[in-house]
């Protein structure tokens, strides 16, 4: 009796998991070439951004201020260029949301939030520019797309667990069970999103530097942000602290600031 549902246990897992690599594909990742996993395709992530933008915005109070809506468009539709084919699906929208609380987001599919609160700690455009810049990162790298991937798989395993081991003894089980849900937070969400909160920073600042704005100011705002009384800001609460994000993209910072030299002289041309 036990032999034949230990091996029904080991085939239904094996089961589920090939079937969720068989249906799973890879990307790379603009500008780091990293390469990741995705069980969705990007249309229908970022048809999923687009519905959630609208329903979004009827739920929150979009600010009407000119000067700061002017900023916005203005910072949005260059880093909008500089991220070019990175995104072909976008349709870029930047929208100033009235809330105190210093934040910005982007969703899939080019809609980028930024609440008015962001503009008090917010010294320079280069400022703006690098925290719109990183939100949008984490859409170019298909951020939402791989950590729902991983997710579901994660959860279909799960399922396959629980099933395979319901002729187990309770407690062992259960122990089993509970190991396999806390190796998915220390083992794939925290470390999931470390690695997205680096790449973003890291592919944040290229992009700003490309479309003009001086990546160096990244610094100069994350240690701002750091030393601001009260510190945990809603932004930040999501965010690793300053001094790792800073140490990560000092790593990056050479590059970027000759990508900003570059187009800053091209501008230059240009403009004359
Ligand atoms: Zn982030």
């Amino acid at each position: 009796m036990n032999k034949p549902s230990r091996l029904r246990r080991l085939f239904t897992c094996a089961g589920i998991l090939a079937f969720g690599l068989a249906i799973s594909g890879c990307y790379t990742v603009p500008e780091t070439g990293r390469t990741g996993m995705v069980l969705f395709s990007e249309s229908q992530i970022a048809n999923m951004g687009k519905e959630s933008f609208t329903e979004l915005k009827t739920q929150v109070r979009v600010s009407n201020n000119r000067p700061k809506n002017e900023i916005i468009q203005r910072v949005g539709h260059r880093i909008a260029s500089a991220v070019g084919r990175d995104l072909p699906e976008a349709e870029w929208e930047f929208v100033l949301i009235e809330d105190n609380t210093i934040n910005a987001f982007a969703l899939p599919g080019g809609k980028v939030g930024v609440h008015t609160g962001l503009f008090s700690i917010v010294e320079k455009e280069d400022d703006l520019a690098f925290v719109m810049a990183h939100e949008i990162a984490h859409i170019t790298a298909r951020h939402a797309n791989q950590r729902i991937s991983a997710q579901t798989l994660f959860a279909g395993i799960g399922l396959a667990l629980a099933a395979g081991t319901s002729d187990m003894d309770s407690g062992e089980r259960n122990l089993l069970l509970g190991l396999y849900g806390l190796g998915g937070t220390v083992g794939v969400s925290l470390p999931y999103s470390r690695l997205q909160e680096r790449e973003a920073d890291r592919i944040g600042i290229l992009y700003a530097a490309r479309a003009g704005y001086d990546p160096r100011r990244a610094i100069v705002f994350m240690e701002k942000m750091d030393n601001t009384a009260g510190g945990l800001h809603e932004y930040f609460s999501t965010h690793p602290s300053g001094k790792t994000r800073v140490e990560n993209i000092e790593k990056y910072m050479n590059d970027a600031v000759a990508v900003f030299e570059d187009s800053s002289r091209q501008r230059k041309l240009d403009m004359d």
